[in-house]
């Protein structure tokens, strides 16, 4: 869906922002990118609704490349949500979350209907909020109006720069939470900026993890945590608790899918923890291994990489 070919970025003052750059997000996959300060994820996600044009390679939207496409119908197939949220002060809740639609000529009343339902969506009642002003709303209360407004025009890819970054980790987390069961509704293809390995990996289909202007990984989250591709990604991501959080979370019969076909070659007990699960499974080609009844030994189900990470993502948020 979204399609990098070997891109780079030097701007004007000879600083290279990134440096030759392939990726690809599949139709409906929710992609983060993580890295420190100033490794280029801004970057990244500008040049792909041409806020910034890159000085080589190409980026291909549905197979076509962006370059040859008008910046401004562009932008109506891509959502941008940023940190700043950028609401208009002087519009209400439910003008600004109707605006987008208005613009590209959907009737007020239907426009405003549609925004109704958006922010019920996002978990503000559009009767208690909708005729509200932006300052009076709190941080969180922003950041789901800015989400709601970029739905609003349903394009089928959103932009999303540090979108919770400006709230508290309490109300972050309760953020996450409800975006993860909208994507699963809404099923977006979404490219997700973070400097916030734990924000990634809860978040994240796969994630990039970024040196200086370069991916140094790309993969799923538990790959990412259990096998970094260097010692780069390895300090990037040992510096973190999500990877603690293997080493402490067990594997639940929720984690498991049906056992079906030939059965899997290698094993571990229900109750083992996901980081012994993980080295297993990441000898296994077949991308399964089975899990046992610690008891009876039987066969209680097959765990995969899908799996461990529904686990990852159960563990933070029980903490909560
Ligand atoms: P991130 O979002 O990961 O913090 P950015 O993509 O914003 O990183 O920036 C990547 C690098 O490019 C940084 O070194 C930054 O200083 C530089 N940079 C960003 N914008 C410009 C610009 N307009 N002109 C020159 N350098 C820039
Ligand atoms: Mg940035």
């Amino acid at each position: 869906m979204i399609r990098f070919e070997h891109v780079t970025k030097r701007y004007a003052d000879g600083t290279t922002a990134v440096a030759d750059l392939s990726f690809e997000v599949t139709e409906g996959e929710l992609v983060t990118l993580v890295g420190p300060s100033g490794c280029g994820k801004t970057t990244t996600m500008k040049m792909v609704n041409r806020l910034i044009e890159p000085t080589g390679g190409r980026i291909l939207l549905d197979g076509q490349d962006i370059a040859a496409a008008d910046p401004v119908e562009l932008r109506r197939r891509i959502g941008y949500v940023i940190q700043q949220v950028g609401l208009f002060p002087h519009k209400t809740v439910l003008e600004n979350t109707a605006t987008v639609p208005q613009l590209l000529g959907v009737p007020k009343a239907k426009a405003r209907a549609r925004a109704a339902e958006l922010l019920e969506l996002v978990g503000l009642d559009p009767a208690v909020y909708g005729g509200r002003y932006p300052d009076q709303l709190s941080g969180g209360q922003r950041q789901r109006v800015g989400v709601a407004r970029a739905l609003a025009a349903d394009p089928p890819v959103l932009l999303m720069d540090e979108p919770f970054g400006a709230v508290d980790p309490v109300v972050r987390e309760r953020l996450q939470n409800e975006f993860l069961a909208l994507q699963k509704s809404v099923r977006k293809t979404i490219l997700l900026v973070t400097h916030d390995l734990e924000e990634a990996v809860r978040l994240g289909d796969r994630i990039a993890v970024y040196g200086q202007g370069t991916i140094e990984q790309f993969a799923a989250p538990a790959t990412v945590l259990a096998a970094p591709a260097n010692t780069y990604v390895a300090r990037f991501v040992g510096a973190d608790r999500s990877l603690k959080r293997l080493a402490v979370t067990p594997v639940e019969a929720a984690d498991l899918t049906a056992a079906h076909g030939t059965p899997p070659a290698a094993s571990v007990p229900l109750g083992a923890s996901l980081r012994e699960a993980l080295a297993v499974l990441l000898q296994e080609d077949s991308g399964r291994i089975g899990v046992t009844d610690p008891d009876s030994g039987e066969l209680a189900g097959v765990l995969t990489t899908e799996g461990v990470h529904r686990a990852l993502r159960r563990g933070p948020l029980q903490d909560a």
